[in-house]
């Protein structure tokens, strides 16, 4: 309808005007002439004129202003006037709107792929000719022949089956035995077939998978947690839910969280669909992403796998949305336009009127409370799937049970693993903490040695032979004497990281094959594959490594798991913090005993009374939940109440600090609202910014993007801070 009414308001006059919106930090669309006859509709891409620039951009709306045509410059839609989908315009707006974010900038992660929109060079491929030629040697006779079936073939493709050089294929084109047709520049995607192998499913996840694939074919938003033990067969469940989507002919957004999971997920869809699905993340080359972002928009790529910032693509159809491990906080992006990825999911699933199933064996609250009482459907897998069963947690106090002074795996943590290499079974060790020691000290005065450009220690990274900033890449060596006492030699490593544990663990089982797994800046995503698929092959016996390790895999000979340091989680200030602990550990937990034999999973521990601990130890999710629950209700924080934090970063510490004051004193008072701050964010300092954090708590019903906007409109920040706002903080560094 608003289509209708732009397009004809936009074609009544020679030179149709409109509202473009550009990928910068705008207040709104700019007003803009369209060349006269161009169908113009909202969404439709142009290039248009900004300063020096020439921008891509996207009609938004009608020209807003009165500024005569001939002071307005022109747009010029793209070739081919392809135009984004009416639900992601609707969508754009919505997540700016929500964010409190310039539209242009949340535009922008939609159009990130400009190389899209570029015309493509069709490809050249060959065929037999009429001519046949004077001189048939016998190397021209076995490219012809291969020729005969009638399938085009690229040069090097006839070369390399006919085994002869790409000259002979090109004397065979100019004698004209081979002519060439036009190619479009990329093979079809594969479509998914629903019925290649479909898998049969227990009672439990047939119920299961009929009440999605009835949430699919109604064609209408809703919304269900799939909520099933690790093991238990949550994959293959939406499947199901796939296979409707596609046999419907809609397309499929799956969302992961980590890019690492997708090798393994895309073997499995393809046993299931006899394809892999397309897939959308920030490894993708040039090319592979100009192929899946004109594949989702045309239609032709059915299922598209993707980190979040899949949620962007131009769908034509988007018939199901899925997003697996709806717990993970890597669906929260910190940087750029700060949304949620899984909220976001269930938003745009709601604008394009079609399911979203979230799963996870650890919902996150949020969804737990929506479930529970009853705003999602809720489908539950109690059980792990064939004869697998849930592993036994022990709890191990390592204030009692300690080895040697410097070491880091308990005698009953040592047992088991001798008891499991014996046996020839597979272990886990999870610590989650890159490098080889969090801390180095001088032994002599205990200087702390600490980033020059964030308020945080140094990590030792042995195998380097460096220290590094997890936050800002720095990274020198361990200075040869203490810069504050200037004793020689005098650092030593405190506390562990997995490369530590994995140096005590090769000292105890010297004949074990062994790995390390972990997300870091010397490891990079081919050596933590690798490490991986060592450990399916069974080409090693333990795997060493951070949270990277915990999720998603599936080890069928894994029986035991040892928790090196359950109390990382810490609890500090973040009401999420015991949340995140829990789920973290149930998860690397989950990996024991999926298969026939029975799984052990190890915690050490100097708090075994703690409410988590007790609660992984008698694997009761649903009572530490509903106390969770109880706790968060009553302190008003999400989903009870709502919370927005304000950063204000700058190189200049007293800029960042006043600014914090202003902004305070600024803050409009208002019903069932509580500004808390400014105080120094957790790291104050980092990459040489100084932070500052405001806090606002709002009760559950109350518009807090209005609150905001009012506030932050007549606050003054001047131009060297940086303000940011971020709506349902996750984490409060
Ligand atoms: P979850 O995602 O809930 O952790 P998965 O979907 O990964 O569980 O299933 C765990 C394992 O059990 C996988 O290897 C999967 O292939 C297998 N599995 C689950 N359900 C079935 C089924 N109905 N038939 C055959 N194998 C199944
Ligand atoms: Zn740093």
């Amino acid at each position: 309808m608003k289509d209708a009414v732009l397009k004809s308001a936009l074609q009544l006059g020679p030179t149709p005007r409109a509202g473009v919106l550009l990928p910068y930090p705008l207040p709104g669309p700019y007003d803009y002439k369209l060349p006269s006859g161009v169908e113009v509709a909202r969404g439709l891409l142009v290039t248009a004129p900004l300063g020096p620039r020439e921008a891509l951009g996207a009609v938004w709306g009608q020209a807003e202003g009165a500024v005569g045509d001939n002071r307005l410059k022109y747009a010029t839609p793209l070739e081919g006037h392809p135009v984004l989908p009416a639900d992601l315009c609707d969508f754009i707006d919505w997540v700016a709107d929500y964010t409190l974010n310039y539209p242009g900038m949340v535009l922008a992660m939609a159009l990130r792929s400009r190389q899209a929109f570029e015309p493509g060079a069709p490809r050249t491929a060959y065929v037999r000719g009429h001519e046949t030629p004077k001189r048939l040697t016998p190397a021209r006779a076995r490219v012809l022949e291969i020729a005969g079936d009638g399938l085009a073939r690229s040069v090097p493709a006839l070369a390399e089956e006919a085994n002869v050089t790409p000259a002979v294929v090109r004397g065979l084109i100019e004698a004209g035995a081979l002519v060439g047709v036009e190619l479009p520049e990329f093979d079809p995607v594969p479509r998914p077939d629903p019925h290649f192998a479909p898998t049969t499913l227990s009672l439990e996840q047939e119920a299961a998978a009929r009440s999605l694939k009835a949430a699919v074919a109604a064609k209408r938003f809703s919304t269900a947690l799939l909520d099933g033990v690790t093991g238990s067969g949550k994959t293959e469940t939406y499947f199901e839910a796939i296979a409707e989507a596609v046999a419907q002919d809609k397309q499929v957004l799956i969302l992961l969280p980590e890019i690492a999971l997708t090798v393994q997920f895309l073997d499995r869809f393809a046993a299931r669909f006899g394809c892999r699905p397309a897939e959308w993340h920030s490894d993708l080359g040039q090319k592979e992403r100009r192929r899946v972002y004109r594949a989702a928009m045309s239609g032709e790529a059915r299922v598209i796998v993707g980190a979040r910032s899949a949620l962007f693509l131009p769908f034509r159809a988007l018939g199901l949305v899925i997003v697996d491990e709806e717990h993970e906080q890597a669906y929260k992006q910190e940087e750029g336009p700060i949304y949620h990825a899984r909220d976001m999911a269930v938003v745009r699933a709601r604008i394009a009127k079609c399911p979203v199933v979230l799963a996870s064996a650890t919902p996150s609250l949020e969804t737990f409370v929506n479930a529970t009482g009853g705003r999602y459907a809720h489908l539950v897998l109690p059980r792990r799937h064939g004869n697998a069963t849930l592993p036994e947690v022990r709890l191990i106090d390592v204030t009692r049970e300690r080895g040697d002074a410097g070491t880091f795996l308990s005698p009953p943590l040592r047992e088991a693993l001798a008891a499991t290499l014996a046996s020839g079974e597979q272990a886990m060790l999870f610590l989650n903490r890159r490098g080889y020691a969090p801390l180095t000290l001088c032994e002599a005065c205990g200087y702390k040695i600490t980033c020059p450009n964030c308020s945080a220690w140094l990590v030792e990274h042995r195998y380097r032979r460096r220290l590094m900033c997890h936050h800002c890449g720095y990274d020198t060596h361990t200075p040869a004497e203490c810069p504050q006492c200037a004793a020689p030699s005098s650092f030593i490593a405190c506390g562990p990281g997995v490369e530590r544990v994995a140096e005590e663990f090769a000292q105890v089982f010297p004949e074990a094959r062994m790995a390390i797994a972990s997300s870091d800046t010397m490891q990079g995503p081919g050596e933590t594959q690798a490490a991986i698929r060592a450990m399916h092959k069974r080409e090693i016996d333990v795997l060493i490594g951070t949270q990277i390790v915990a999720k998603g895999h599936h080890f069928p000979q894994l029986t035991l798991v040892g928790v090196v340091d359950a109390d990382l989680g810490g609890s500090d200030g973040d009401m999420r913090a015991r949340e995140r602990t829990f789920q973290l550990l149930h998860q690397v937990s989950g990996r024991a005993g999926r298969a026939d034999k029975p799984g052990l999973v190890l915690i050490q521990t100097r708090n075994p009374k703690d409410p988590v601990m007790q609660a992984l130890a008698k694997g009761d999710r649903d009572a530490f939940y509903e106390q969770e629950r109880v706790s968060r209700e009553r302190a008003g924080s999400p989903p009870f109440g709502r919370l927005a934090a304000i950063i204000l970063s700058s190189a200049d510490a007293d800029a960042a600090r006043d600014a914090g004051r202003i902004l305070a004193k600024a803050a409009p008072s208002a019903r069932g609202v509580k500004v808390w701050g400014p105080t120094p964010a957790f790291y104050s300092l980092l990459r040489g910014q100084t932070r500052e954090r405001l806090l606002v708590q709002a009760e559950r019903g109350v518009d807090i993007q209005a609150y905001l906007r009012a506030w932050l409109r007549q606050a003054k920040i001047t131009g060297v801070v940086r303000l940011t706002v971020d709506i349902d903080p996750m984490s409060f560094f």
